[in-house]
């Protein structure tokens, strides 16, 4: 079992009126084997926890601490964080012009384990996750996210997650602009991945709609830049009737 430790995090940006607080102490632990729910209102600073696991140079982190395993994450370059085992799926996937999505893919494959995969198994893994992700074959030599409609990025990038086998996964609006078709076969994707066994998922949303395909087993509220509440699946039963407004303090009735 691996564990993903996140200690009292504070993390702030430069802005143009100063340097802006955003994170204010998070505290969470996720182990491989579970998946956990972020929640919260937009701009309550859920990005910017994932970006800063993914070590995103325009955040700084003030205090606190990440550690995979006991090892300190911060210290580490973003490559050397994938090369640990964490996968950040990022809200706004970037394109990669030029490159072909079997390039992309065999070169990042390559860069993680420090080999080459046997191209054999390669080809036919890559294949077969394609077609279980209902990815045209014709991606295979299309240009990284180019031309891609919103929900082609993100089975793309549960794509990488099957294809990568991350220890810990971070999914940040993966189901933000999917149709239902689209977000099933998305979570199907991640269900597949857990139940090989070894992921944690932190599983960062708006809206409670995936959480019915990915059943999280804890649920954290994020609020303010800070985790307001924490519980089990229930709590986002219950998010899901009555919204954010206890936790950000806004008129119920003003709905
Ligand atoms: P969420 O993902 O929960 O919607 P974010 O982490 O994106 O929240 O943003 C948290 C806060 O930080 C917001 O007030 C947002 O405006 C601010 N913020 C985040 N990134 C930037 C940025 N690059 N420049 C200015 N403000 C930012
Ligand atoms: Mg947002
Ligand atoms: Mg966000």
């Amino acid at each position: 079992m691996s564990t993903l430790e996140i200690k009292d995090l504070h993390v702030s940006i430069e802005t143009e009126q100063g340097r802006k607080p955003i994170l204010k102490g998070v505290s969470l632990t996720i182990n491989t084997g579970e998946t956990h729910a972020i929640m919260g209102p937009n701009g309550s600073g859920k990005s910017t926890l994932a970006s800063t696991i993914a070590g995103h140079p325009r955040y700084t982190v003030d205090s606190g601490s990440i550690t995979l395993d006991g090892e300190d994450v911060l210290s580490m370059s973003v490559d050397e964080r994938a090369r640990a085992g964490l996968f950040l799926a990022m809200q706004y996937p970037v394109e990669v012009p030029g490159v072909t999505m079997t390039n992309f893919l065999r070169t990042a494959k390559t860069a993680l384990d420090g080999e080459a995969p046997s191209l054999r198994h390669w080809t036919k893994d890559v294949k077969a996750a394609m077609s279980d992700l209902r990815i045209d074959a014709d991606f295979a030599q299309r240009n990284v996210n180019e031309g891609f409609s919103g929900g082609e990025k993100k089975r793309v990038e549960i794509l990488q997650l099957e294809l990568f086998h991350p220890k810990f996964a971070i999914l940040d609006e993966t189901d933000s602009g999917l149709d239902v078709d689209a977000l099933k076969v998305v979570s199907e994707g991640v269900n597949r991945e857990h139940s090989k066994g070894g992921m944690g998922t932190l599983l960062i949303t708006h809206y409670t709609r995936i959480l019915r395909y990915i059943k999280p087993d804890f649920v954290h509220v994020f609020v303010d830049g800070h985790i307001a509440e924490q519980g089990g699946p229930e709590l986002a039963d219950r998010l899901e009737e009555e919204g954010y407004d206890r936790f950000t303090g806004a008129n119920a009735a003003a709905g």
